[in-house]
């Protein structure tokens, strides 16, 4: 959905919803995040979408979040997706189930790639990570140089599947052609997603 009618449908929502709210009126803004469809932040009250999201989703994906956030505004905090913010949802037409139903939700590209060279693991990321990391698998929790991970992007990765996999150490399954799957299981790191609204 285009961005700048996305807002306009937030805060049509929030005008409509949460005019009559005692102090501060409630502001939206976009989230960079790749967590959270959306968020409800009571300290700074504000109603978030994420940019990521709504750029690769229909309007039916942003409407339904910004009406989520809009029953945790109502509902007020601590009392999570039970009851009381069920009831507030039903409300203001957001349906009363904390994630995301929409089965086709068009999730954003993992465009970097973390490899580990000796038990070659591969873990794709949404992000380049700054900070150096270490398998901990083959290390432990701690940052251990001896078993850095190799940070490629999407594309290099692909184009180097091959001679990563001969550098990757020996072959476990010699006379088959080396396989680098760009989607295994993490190995290490958690990769799940949480599609919903905090
Ligand atoms: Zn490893
Ligand atoms: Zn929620």
């Amino acid at each position: 959905m285009d961005l700048k009618e996305a807002e306009g449908l937030a805060w049509e929502l929030i005008e409509q919803f949460l005019s009559a709210e005692r102090g501060r009126p409630w502001q939206f803004r976009f989230t960079r995040s790749i967590r959270a469809l959306g968020v409800c932040n009571y300290l700074r009250r504000y109603i978030g979408l994420s940019k990521p999201y709504t750029e690769l989703n229909p309007r039916a994906v942003a409407e339904e979040t910004i009406r989520h956030e809009i029953a945790h505004v109502l509902a007020g905090p601590g009392v999570g997706h039970g009851p009381t913010w069920q009831k507030r949802a039903v409300e203001v037409g957001a349906s009363p189930v904390a994630r995301c139903r929409i089965s086709d939700l068009v999730q954003p590209p993992r465009n970097w790639m973390l490899l580990c060279p000796r038990c070659r693991a591969v873990t794709p990321c949404y992000r380049r990570q700054r900070r150096r990391a270490s398998c901990s698998v083959c290390g432990g929790k701690k940052f251990d140089p001896a078993y850095e991970l190799l940070q490629l992007s999407r594309e290099d990765f692909a184009a180097d599947a091959a001679e990563l996999a001969t550098i990757a150490g020996p072959n476990p399954t010699p006379g088959q052609p080396e396989q680098l799957s760009l989607w295994p299981a993490g190995r290490f790191g958690t990769i799940t997603e949480t599609l919903k609204g905090s």
